[in-house]
């Protein structure tokens, strides 16, 4: 999980629904504003151009027409995701992340080593409820829950992550080639970058992997 910004104002077309006894969320421009600001990705797990987009309550919408039209609690979800999202209560309160001072991706460690069938460590590193809770989630999201349904999707899911961890890993093995010209460590720096940024996959443990690593943070602690 990673910053996104909001962009502000809403849709117009959330103003004209909220004027109806039964308006619509999903109305003209919402998920095309959510696919933007949340730059085509599932704001838990991070993956990119997700096939089931679910626009999501952020907080539960049970009851409350407000929060069912409100424009910053909709959000940009996976069909995994939300469904993991949605079967537990204290997912009601977790970090968000369109707050900058939320901090989702430094509040929790994010970590999958590069081998195959590993699970993903998540780790919660402070004792604040929303923290614990979304460590918890995203525990659920990467390694699955109980049903057997739901554990298939947390291996594909982790499937996807590995092949994107394992890429990033040989771009920064590439930048650490002694070989290479200036020109073509400067391309290799350039690709590592756009890895890092809130757009790319599975940010998240990418920049995770440069805070852990004193001579690599000297060369991207400004894009992390
Ligand atoms: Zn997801």
């Amino acid at each position: 999980m990673v910053y996104h910004e909001k962009t502000q104002p809403e849709p117009p077309c959330l103003a004209a629904e909220r004027a109806k006894k039964k308006g619509t969320y999903n109305c003209e421009g919402v998920v095309t504003q959510l696919k933007a600001d949340f730059k085509n990705k599932c704001y838990i797990c991070e993956q990119k151009e997700p096939t089931s987009i679910n626009i999501e309550h952020f907080k539960s919408r049970k009851g409350d027409k407000n929060l069912r039209l409100d424009w910053n609690n909709l959000f940009y979800c996976c069909g995994h995701c939300n469904n993991t999202k949605l079967a537990k209560t204290i997912y009601d309160s977790i970090l968000n992340c369109t707050i900058k001072e939320h901090g989702v991706d430094t509040r929790i460690k994010y970590e999958i080593k590069p081998f195959p069938k590993e699970k993903a460590l998540i780790t919660a590193l402070e004792d604040t409820p929303e923290v614990q809770n979304t460590a918890h989630l995203l525990n659920a999201v990467y390694n699955g829950i109980d049903t057997e349904q739901k554990q298939i999707e947390a291996a594909n899911l982790r499937s996807d992550l590995l092949k994107e961890i394992k890429l990033f890993g040989d771009l920064l093995f590439d930048f650490d080639d002694d070989t290479l010209d200036s020109d073509e460590k400067e391309r290799v720096k350039g690709i590592i970058i756009r890895h890092l940024r809130s757009s790319s996959k599975f940010t998240a443990f990418k920049r995770w992997i440069i805070r852990d690593n004193e001579v690599l943070k000297a060369d991207f602690k400004e894009y992390i």
